[in-house]
């Protein structure tokens, strides 16, 4: 399969390349690490005239990581969050999700902003972020501005970005002392997309009662979402296996989950309890419970 016929632009910075995005408007599309549009391009599902390059992009790529946050370029791939000795230092959880994408060429050629601005369904990154509570900059032709991450997925493959702006960076906050988050998936046996996947992050007092909990699931239905019913379940108690199991049975609330080839809207929902509690525990287990 190949795709339909396209003009390739390659820009050197975000102001050439948000002109072309101005110019070309719906004919064109931004290419990062092509590991989503090519394909659908080749499956024809996209046929865009233009591809806008950000490979050669100055000031998207790289990591910065301080005390308070790690943030991401938009270029950064899974692989060099996978191997940062500084991401593993701040927020480990980081390295674990991008060692846990694909295989190693996806992993190395795929980026951060190219799947959070994707938003496939079954993507590894959103539960992350969404459970550690992350911020997008994104700029436009009025300049950059930043989103939330609970307003940045809108539904199926459909973020808060907009068709004339380009993601910039993505960052996450680094949590206090006596936190631990861990991130546990049921991959896709041949692609690795997670069925289900579920990032939790919580904080605990020295009583070891829980202060802080975030819980993000992906997978099971059209958008990755924030379990807000678990995470409810969490704060205020000393996280027990049972306060574990209790608060994971919530799991499936505000999931729209999908059947599919993998599995019943029954099955699917089982698996995000398990995959939640699974994660819950190894949080609370790193966070010193
Ligand atoms: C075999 C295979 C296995 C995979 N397994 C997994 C897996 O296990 N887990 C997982 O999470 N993912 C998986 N993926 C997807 C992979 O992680 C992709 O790399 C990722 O989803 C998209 O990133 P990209 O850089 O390749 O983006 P691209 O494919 O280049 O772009 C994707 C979309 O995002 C837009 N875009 C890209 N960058 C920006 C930006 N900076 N600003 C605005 N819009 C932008 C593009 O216009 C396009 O619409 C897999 C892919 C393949 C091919």
């Amino acid at each position: 399969m190949y795709p339909a016929a396209f003009q390739y632009h390659a820009p050197t910075s975000v102001k050439d390349a948000l002109k072309l995005l101005g110019k070309l408007k719906d004919d064109a599309k931004l290419l990062a690490g092509g590991h989503s549009l090519i394909p659908m391009m080749k499956l024809r599902l996209a046929q865009p005239k233009h591809l806008i390059d950000l490979r050669k992009v100055k000031g998207l790529t790289g990591i910065k990581v301080d005390a308070k946050a790690v943030t991401l370029g938009a270029m950064t791939t899974h692989w060099e969050v996978e191997s940062s000795k500084a991401v593993k230092s701040k927020l480990p959880v980081l390295s674990e999700v991008g060692a846990i994408i694909g295989d190693p060429a996806v992993r190395n050629k795929g980026t951060v902003g190219g799947s959070l601005a994707h938003a496939d369904p079954a993507a590894d990154w959103p539960a992350a972020v969404l459970a550690l509570g992350a911020d997008f900059v994104c700029e436009g032709p009025k300049g950059k501005r930043t989103v939330k991450v609970d307003d940045w997925f809108r539904g199926l493959m459909s973020t808060a970005v907009k068709e004339n702006e380009v993601l910039i960076s993505i960052k996450i906050p680094v949590w206090p002392a006596r936190s631990g988050a861990a991130y546990m998936k049921f991959p896709h046996p041949a692609s690795r997309f997670a069925v289900v996947g579920v990032c939790a992050a919580v904080t605990l007092d020295t009583k070891g009662v829980c202060t802080r909990a975030g819980v993000g699931v992906t997978g099971a239905g059209t958008k990755a979402v924030r379990a807000k019913g678990v995470e409810a379940g969490l704060v205020g108690k000393k996280l027990d296996a049972a306060a574990i199991e209790a608060a994971a049975q919530k799991a499936a609330e505000g999931v729209d989950v999908q059947a599919d080839l993998q599995g019943s809207v029954e099955y699917k929902a089982h698996l995000c309890r398990v995959f939640a509690k699974r994660a819950i525990t190894e949080a609370v287990k790193r966070a010193g419970g």
